[in-house]
């Protein structure tokens, strides 16, 4: 499946722009600068697939990559950058809630935490955002090569903890880097089950 091909096909800055719910879509969010398109390049084996973003917070439209006529992967715009004002934070929940909402092959929510940084508001705003919408989601930390052993032992027990308190969170925490590769072939299989045969 990901060693196919993968065409990004759409970036749609409204949500009447969606594309037609053809296959099933696994959506990535997170904080801006959280490793999302380096993830999902590791994932897809593709370099220049999802643009990483040199500019936090800019990517505002979501962006569906077509794999292999199986399954969607659809980057979500990052979010909790500081200069975003208040208002283009609840225009981003409001957009995100509808399109969690009104989307039956939505089949899960990636959601990605810097392994570095502590867990932020926002980022449990959006879990509850997940459960109101109830969403399927699975929690990924990224960037674990750069956390020495100790803290990131206590970080994944810190959010395991968090990950409990959600209704429509997968209990399992996926460890990852998309520099040292650990974690990507893990997550491709929990990926894979969603994928049109
Ligand atoms: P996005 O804004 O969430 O799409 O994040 P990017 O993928 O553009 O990455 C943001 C920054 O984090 C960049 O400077 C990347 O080089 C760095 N980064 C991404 N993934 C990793 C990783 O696995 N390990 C380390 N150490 N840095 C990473």
């Amino acid at each position: 499946l990901f060693a196919g091909e993968c065409e990004f096909i759409f970036g749609a800055q409204k949500l009447g722009q969606l594309p037609p719910q053809t296959l099933p879509e696994i959506a990535f969010a997170g904080r801006s600068n959280v490793g999302k398109s380096s993830l999902v390049n590791a994932l897809t084996g593709r370099r220049t697939l999802a643009r990483a973003s040199s500019e936090p917070g800019r990517t505002r439209q979501l962006n569906f990559f077509n794999l292999a006529n199986r399954l969607m992967l659809v980057d979500m715009p990052g979010y909790g950058y500081a200069r975003v004002a208040r208002s283009v934070k609840e225009d981003w929940q409001d957009m995100m809630f509808d399109y969690l909402r009104g989307r039956p092959v939505l089949r899960r929510v990636v959601v990605l935490l810097d392994a570095r940084i502590e867990l932020k508001a926002h980022d449990k705003e959006v879990m509850e955002l997940l459960d109101r919408a109830a969403v399927s989601f699975q929690v990924v930390l990224t960037k674990c090569d750069d956390v020495a052993p100790t803290k990131l032992a206590r970080k994944q027990a810190e959010v395991e903890a968090e990950i409990r308190t959600h209704p429509a969170a997968y209990p399992h925490l996926s460890l990852t880097s998309s520099q040292t590769g650990l974690g990507i072939e893990a997550l491709r299989a929990d990926l894979a089950e969603f994928a049109q045969p």
